[in-house]
């Protein structure tokens, strides 16, 4: 089976200390998991690995046995909680999206994307419209896992239950892997089959909030 591996991964910032020790991690293809825990367990970080945004030190993160292709529209995407971070402020909204290389009339549609938003810059739409973007964005052809890290957390209940609806039934459509990584034990219930506890697989010695 196909299938997304976190093996044997490590990972500190510069200077810093160790923030991964040894974590390991399978996801199936299609599947659903939520990534729970304290804040500072490194569930970001872990994410930022996946989606090939930081390189381990030590480990690898392989796709159905082989490392993550470089350098090109990455199969496994990260929407995180800043949509205003992820958007070039200098491309109005129909380019951000084609240099995607999604311009899916039907998902923007079904996502309640407006033809109107696309000839604005990133600034003249609420985070609410920027984050649906977002996810649209990340849904491209080569598309085999999304990370929804603290994804809807700043939106209200209205976007967040509109983004979740798109969200799943498209996964299901494209058997969709979804990593989930949120402090919301009803949100991570109600969307994952697995829930993981960070501290379960990250076994870090010390960590700043224990001393
Ligand atoms: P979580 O998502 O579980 O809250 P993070 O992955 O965000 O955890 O952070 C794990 C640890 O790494 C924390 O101690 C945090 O301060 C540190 N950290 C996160 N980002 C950086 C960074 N860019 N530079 C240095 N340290 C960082
Ligand atoms: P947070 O405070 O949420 O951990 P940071 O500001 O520490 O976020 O890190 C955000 C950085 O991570 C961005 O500057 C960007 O380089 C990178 N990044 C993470 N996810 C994405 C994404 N989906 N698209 C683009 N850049 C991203």
């Amino acid at each position: 089976a196909t299938m997304l591996e976190v093996k044997d991964v490590s990972f500190r910032y510069a200077n810093g200390p160790w923030v991964l020790h040894n974590v390991n991690l399978k996801i199936e293809d299609g599947e659903r998991v939520a990534l729970v825990g304290p804040s500072g367990y490194g569930k970001s970080t872990l994410a930022k690995i996946m989606a090939g945004f930081l390189r381990p030190e030590k480990g690898t993160v392989l796709l159905d046995g082989k490392p993550l292709p470089k350098g090109e529209y990455c199969p496994v995407q990260l929407v995180y909680q800043h949509p205003e971070k992820a958007l070039n402020p200098r491309w109005k909204m129909k380019y951000s999206l084609k240099e995607a290389g999604v311009l899916d009339p039907e998902i923007m549609n079904e996502m309640g994307i407006r033809e109107m938003w696309l000839e604005r810059w990133p600034n003249e739409l609420s985070g609410g419209e920027l984050q649906r973007f977002c996810v649209v964005r990340a849904l491209g052809e080569q598309t085999r896992f999304l990370i929804a890290d603290e994804m809807t957390t700043m939106l209200d209940a209205v976007n967040q239950a509109h983004i979740w609806k798109f969200l799943l039934r498209h996964a299901d459509k494209k058997k969709l892997g979804i990593i989930l990584i949120t402090h919301n034990m009803y949100l991570a219930e109600q969307v994952a089959s697995r829930i993981i506890d960070v501290p379960s697989i990250n076994k870090i010695s010390v960590r700043t909030e224990d001393l």
